[in-house]
């Protein structure tokens, strides 16, 4: 069989898959952005390259400096604010307009699924739109990065301790409503698709297993192999930007047929 052939059949199957075995649901991560400019945080390249997990990345860290880490932050808005999503997170978004795609459960902070216009997105490590107090005594309110020349740590205006961006720094548990919200899909979804990412950080990582043990199927989409890959029913490798339009367009022509 040729190399052509049986990449076709591989999306026929997912594409076969997409349509029997509603609900649908997606797992993202990094590989999705990367065509949108956003370096996976870990690549060579990445955000963690130039400003270290240990003085950047943590809660500890931020407590310790907020000033310092709001460095970090600010290249992060620089890279997130001119960002606009690509044709995989388009591809999603038109999933959904189907009806073929409960929900998005992604690892991202970069707002690009919503961007694209998805409506259902689980962010499990949170997202920099908002600010909350430090200190929990309940300050909330809606990031407007101050457009100085300078980062500047914002104060909580109750209780004077730093406002800190609520994104799941590491250290940090995840948001309990993600968390369920993500879980709830993984036990009900017949389908679990998991694109651009490998799925090697909790609680992420567990989430792909638990749809299976669950009886759900899976769908990778990666640019390369990954631990996953041994698990999945089907494996798309390829440019995310590539591989995700195609197998919608997969879904669509077979949707078409009467006997998917
Ligand atoms: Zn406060």
């Amino acid at each position: 069989m040729t190399e052509a052939a049986y990449d076709a059949a591989a999306y026929d199957d997912a594409a076969r898959l997409v349509l029997t075995r509603q609900p649908a649901v997606v797992l993202t991560g990094a590989g999705i952005s990367v065509a949108s400019g956003i370096p996976d945080f870990r690549s060579s390249g990445g955000l963690w390259e130039r400003y270290p997990l240990s003085d950047y990345g943590t809660i500890a860290a931020f407590r310790r400096d907020p000033k310092q880490v709001w460095t970090m932050l600010w290249a992060l808005d620089g890279l997130i604010s001119k960002a606009e999503p690509n044709q995989a997170h388009r591809a999603l978004a038109n999933m959904e307009r189907l009806g073929l795609l409960d929900a998005i459960v992604t690892q991202n902070i970069d707002g690009l699924h919503q961007k694209a216009g998805s409506s259902r997105v689980i962010e499990l490590h949170g997202a920099p739109r908002s600010l909350s107090c430090l200190n929990g005594c309940g300050t909330w309110q809606r990031q407007d990065f101050p457009k100085a020349a300078a980062p500047e740590p914002i104060d909580c205006p109750v209780c004077g301790a730093a406002l800190k961006p609520d994104v799941t720094f590491f250290g940090e548990p995840i948001a309990q409503g993600a968390l369920y919200a993500a879980s709830h899909l993984t036990r009900y979804c017949g389908v679990m698709l998991v694109a651009g990412t490998s799925a090697t950080v909790a609680p992420a990582s567990q989430l792909p297993m638990m749809a299976l043990g669950f009886g759900a199927k899976m769908i990778e989409l990666n640019h390369e192999v990954t631990p996953l890959t041994d698990h999945s029913t089907v494996t798309l490798c390829g440019p995310l930007s590539e591989t995700l339009p195609k197998l919608v367009a997969a879904v669509e022509t077979l949707a078409r047929t009467k006997e998917p």
